[in-house]
């Protein structure tokens, strides 16, 4: 069976080469670190934890400890390594991270089928590749991958704006309307008076902003974080994204600013705050951005973020496998696919190689179940809109369900699903 090439020994790479090299598939693992380094990690080891050490929640209730299940089932050694090396957290997964990394390293490096190769691959390899540089990709390689994809399709930075519940949001208050009716009405719109948006903007200029690094800041000027904007002046946002004229509402008054949502996925369980993106700590975005009218119960499933963060446009030019539809022969996975967080990064690198694995046995492609929530996430990346992606997290916004009720028969339903996704893998 031919050599499986995997560039990035972080989460996705690790996960990918341990999954592949365990069922007997031979791996050359390229990883440029400590030879040349990121402006984020900080030691030699494979799967470093960039920042926090936590692997968020592990209830099943949640939608990241779901994924934590599902893919502990499919066998991830990510997750295993995890439970062996935690530390007391509540309900996160919190791990000890110099344990986590030590662990995964040795293992992978003892492993007799992964050849670990310590360079910067600037270009591709032949044969089949599982890139997984993550979001803070050297510079010689992405400029390949931007050669190759076009360089309108790679993204640098993610700005992405905070994600709601639809179902949170009050449409006492808010109402659907494009401006001045242009196109479909299919944005949410929720209306200040003066004395809301005073509150809102007071508040919105003292937030506490979460820790920037040094090399985030530099690309500001492109895509302001709301509360910078804000504090341009008091009315800049009523120019900018809160601007009222053409969104009035027939028979009420005159709105003095609007924020508007727009529509984030296929099922429309999930709408985006247009413009803004921001650096608040996540406690102030919930606290803050429930001043807005219509949000005061608003549950959000994503908080907004600016930070470097190369990644493609996966609707445009994955397919459902990731692999490249312009080179079937090259996978994405990690967070360079569009999925966002540690156990998100690792949950595509487990999918990547099960679908190499296929590949290389000559095996027709499986699709991952829809109502798994690796199986949601997948199809999110995949099928979202081109025009206006930002990396997802697992969150149940991806189910087509609101109420708790339904939530449980969804838990339920997504591990007999996985179950039966592993049975037929195997
Ligand atoms: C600053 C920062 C903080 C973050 N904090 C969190 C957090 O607290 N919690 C969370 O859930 N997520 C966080 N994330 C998001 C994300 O979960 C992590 O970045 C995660 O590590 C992504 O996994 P990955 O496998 O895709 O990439 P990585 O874990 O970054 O692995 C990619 C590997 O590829 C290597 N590499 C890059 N280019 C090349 C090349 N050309 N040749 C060879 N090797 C190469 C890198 O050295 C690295 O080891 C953060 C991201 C950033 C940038």
């Amino acid at each position: 069976m031919q050599k499986v090439n995997i560039i990035g020994a972080g989460l996705a790479g690790v996960e990918a080469a341990l999954y592949l090299a365990n069922i007997g598939v031979s791996v050359n693992l390229f990883e440029m670190r400590p030879k040349k380094n990121t402006l984020a990690h900080k030691t030699p080891y494979f799967a470093e934890l960039v920042c926090s050490n936590s692997l968020k929640n592990k209830m099943l209730t949640n939608a990241c400890g779901l994924l934590k299940e599902e893919v502990k089932i499919l066998g991830s050694s990510i997750i295993k390594v995890a439970n062996k090396v935690a530390i007391p957290g509540g309900n996160a997964l919190v791990v000890d991270r110099d344990s986590f990394s030590k662990t995964l390293d040795k293992t992978v490096r003892e492993h007799p089928l992964i050849n670990v190769i310590n360079e910067e691959v600037v270009d591709l390899p032949k044969g089949i590749t599982i890139v997984a540089s993550g979001p803070l990709t050297s510079k010689g390689l992405e400029k390949t991958l931007s050669n190759l994809l076009g360089e309108e399709s790679l993204f640098f930075f993610d700005a992405s704006a905070p994600l709601i519940e639809i179902s949170s949001i009050d449409m006492e208050i808010a109402y659907f309307k494009s401006r001045y009716h242009q196109g479909d009405d299919s944005y949410i719109n929720c209306p200040f008076t003066k004395d809301e948006y005073d509150i809102f903007y007071n508040e919105l200029i003292k937030g506490k902003i979460a820790l920037v690094h040094e090399f985030d800041k530099k690309y500001f000027s492109a895509c302001m974080p709301i509360e910078v904007l804000a504090k341009k002046g008091k009315h800049t946002l009523r120019y900018g994204p809160l601007k009222p004229k053409g969104l009035e509402k027939e028979g009420r008054p005159q709105p003095y600013a609007v924020a508007q949502l727009r529509q984030d996925n296929a099922l429309a369980t999930l709408y985006n705050l247009v413009g803004f993106q921001t650096n608040l700590t996540y406690g102030e975005q919930e606290r803050i951005f429930r001043l807005i009218p219509g949000l005061k119960n608003a549950k959000f499933t994503r908080f907004g973020l600016m930070h470097r963060n190369t990644y493609l446009n996966a609707p445009k030019l994955l397919n459902l496998d990731m692999s490249l539809k312009n080179n079937p022969n090259i996978y994405i996975a990690g967070q360079l696919s569009g999925v966002e967080g540690y156990v998100e990064s690792a949950a595509s690198g487990l999918y990547v190689a099960i679908n190499v694995y296929r590949r290389l046995n000559k095996l027709k492609p499986l699709q991952i179940p829809p109502q798994t929530m690796l199986g949601a996430l997948i199809n999110y990346i995949i099928k979202a809109s081109p025009k206006h992606f930002t990396p997802m997290n697992a969150n149940f916004g991806l189910f087509p369900t609101h109420s708790k009720k339904e939530r449980e028969q969804y838990i339920n339903n997504a591990l007999d699903a996985i179950k039966l996704y592993k049975e037929e893998i195997e």
